[in-house]
C-alpha cells in the first residue's frame, strides 16, 4: 500500500524524482506506522534531511503516510525543519499544499479523512515494468484490538469498479501484464451489488492481461463467491496472502479477529479443494498480551495443520491508542519469551518452506518474465502462479511473457530453473 501510495505522490507532483537528495527541491518520507519500528524509522530517516535545509532554505521537506496522520500537528513542533504533514487519504491535496508553502510561507497539516478525489490520483508507473498494483480499496472496517490503520487509514472505502477496469486497462496499454489488486481486507470489496468474486471476472475480461493478484484477504470475508471465481478464471493466481495472527481461539478472540481456527482451516480446506495447487501464505504475531506456553503451542500445531508455503511472523508491538496497547502490564508478555516464540515458529516455517520449494525441482512453471536480474542481466527474474520468485537464464527481451520453467533448484526466498520447450 505504501509503495503504491510513493507513486501516487510522484505523479500528484508530476516532478521528476532523484536519488539524490542534495539536489532535490522537496523531500517526502512516506510512512509506516504499523509496528513501533517502522515510526522510529521514519523519524531518524527525517533527522537525515535537516542539515540539507541550512544549504538550501527554499526545499521543502515533508512527511507522509500513517505517522503524518497518527501524529499530526505534532509533527510541525518536534520537528521545526519540516513544512508539512500530509495524510494517506489526502495524497490528492498535495498539488495545492505545496503552493501553499511555496507562496505563502506556511507550514501545513492536511490530514482530512473526508476526500472527495480520493481516487483520483493514479500512481506513478515505470517504463518497462510488467507487474503494477491497482488500489480497489482504503481504509478499514474491521477493528482488531492490535491494529493501528483504521485510525490512521479511516473507514473503508471501495473504489467503483469501472474505475478500477479502467486504471487496469491503462496499465495494460503501457505493457502491465500483471495487476495486484491491493486494499486492506481486499475481498471485502463490494459496490452496487458486485462483489469481490465479481471483480475477478470483470477483471478477467481485460484483453492482453495476463494475470491478477490481489491481497490482503481477510479470511472472514471470504465467500462461495470468491473462491468459485479462483476456481473459475484461470488469470487469478494460485496464491493467497490470508493473516490467521495466532492459531489460539482464546488469542484470536482477544485480537478480535472474529473467526476461530477451525474455521480458518476450513477456509483453507475450501480454497485448496477449489484450487488443488493453491499456495497459501499468511501473517503470525507471537506475545500477544496474555499469550500462554499452551496459546502458543496452538500456534504452532495450525503451522504443522496448515503448511503454509511462507509466513511473515512478528513480535507483538504496541501500537497507541489501539485496545492491546492499553491491557494490563501482567499480560505483556516478556521480551525474552517473545524471542523464543519468534525464534521457534520462524525456523519451523523455514523448513516447511524449503521443503515445498524442493517439491517443485522437476516440475514446469508458467513464469511471468519481469526482467533482467539486478546482479546478472543474462538472468530473468519473474514469479510463478504462485508466487514463488524464480531465476533463469534468458533474453532480457522475453520480460513481460509468461514462459515455461523447468525447476531445477528450491531455495528458502526463491527457486532456479531454466526455460522448458
Ligand atoms: S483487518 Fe487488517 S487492517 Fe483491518 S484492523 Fe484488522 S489487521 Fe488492521
Amino acid at each position: 500500500m505504501n509503495e503504491y501510495d510513493s507513486n501516487r505522490i510522484r505523479n500528484a507532483l508530476d516532478a521528476e524524482a532523484t536519488d539524490n537528495p542534495a539536489e532535490a527541491d522537496i523531500i517526502i518520507i512516506n510512512t509506516c506506522a504499523i509496528r513501533d519500528k517502522a515510526d522510529q524509522k521514519a523519524f531518524s530517516s527525517l533527522g537525515k534531511y535537516k542539515h540539507l535545509k541550512s544549504n538550501n532554505p527554499g526545499l521543502i521537506v515533508g512527511i507522509s503516510g500513517c505517522v503524518a496522520q497518527l501524529y499530526g500537528e505534532k509533527l510541525l513542533e518536534r520537528m521545526p525543519y519540516l513544512d508539512f504533514v500530509l495524510g494517506p487519504r489526502a495524497i490528492p491535496r498535495l498539488p495545492e499544499l505545496i503552493k501553499t508553502i511555496e507562496n505563502e510561507k506556511q507550514r501545513t497539516v492536511e490530514t482530512s479523512y473526508d476526500i472527495e478525489e480520493l481516487f483520483d490520483i493514479e500512481p506513478y508507473h515505470s517504463p518497462g515494468k510488467v507487474t503494477a498494483f491497482v488500489s480497489v480499496q482504503q481504509g478499514c472496517n474491521k477493528r482488531c484490538s492490535y491494529c493501528i490503520v483504521p485510525r490512521v487509514r479511516g473507514d473503508e472505502i471501495n473504489r467503483p469498479l469501472g474505475d478500477i477496469l479502467r486504471e487496469t486497462r491503462n496499465l495494460v496499454d503501457k505493457g502491465v501484464r500483471e495487476v495486484t489488486f491491493i486494499g486492506q481486507t481486499v475481498n471485502s470489496w463490494k459496490e452496487n451489488g458486485y462483489k469481490f468474486g465479481d471483480l475477478l471476472r470483470a477483471a478477467a475480461n481485460v484483453e492482453n492481461l495476463e494475470r491478477i493478484r490481489f491481497t490482503t484477504s481477510y479470511p472472514r470475508d471470504i465467500t462461495s463467491r470468491m473462491i468459485e471465481a479462483v476456481r473459475d478464471v484461470p488469470k487469478v493466481c494460485r496464491h493467497i496472502h490470508l493473516p490467521v495472527q495466532s492459531g489460539s481461539n482464546a488469542v484470536l478472540g482477544k485480537m478480535k479477529r472474529t473467526y476461530t481456527r477451525e474455521w480458518y482451516s476450513d477456509i483453507v480446506k475450501r480454497l485448496r479443494d477449489a484450487a488443488p495447487d493453491m499456495a497459501v501464505s499468511t501473517d503470525i504475531i507471537v506475545g500477544y498480551p496474555g499469550e500462554t506456553e499452551r496459546d502458543f503451542e496452538d500456534t504452532m500445531s495450525l503451522l504443522e495443520e496448515i503448511q503454509f508455503d511462507s509466513a511473515f511472523s512478528f513480535k507483538f508491538s504496541p501500537r497507541p491508542g489501539t485496545t492491546a496497547a492499553a491491557c494490563p502490564a501482567e499480560e505483556t508478555v516478556d521480551e525474552e519469551t517473545s524471542g523464543r516464540r519468534l525464534s521457534l515458529l520462524q525456523t519451523f516455517q523455514r523448513d516447511v518452506t524449503m521443503r515445498k520449494n524442493r517439491a517443485r525441482v522437476g516440475q514446469v512453471e508458467e513464469v511471468l518474465a519481469e526482467g533482467p536480474s539486478k546482479n546478472d542481466p543474462g538472468i530473468l527474474t519473474g514469479r510463478t502462479s504462485h508466487n514463488r520468485i524464480t531465476h533463469f537464464r534468458g533474453a532480457g527481451t522475453l520480460s513481460g511473457r509468461v514462459l515455461r520453467v523447468r525447476i531445477t533448484e528450491g531455495l528458502f526466498n526463491s527457486l532456479r530453473g531454466e526455460l522448458s520447450v
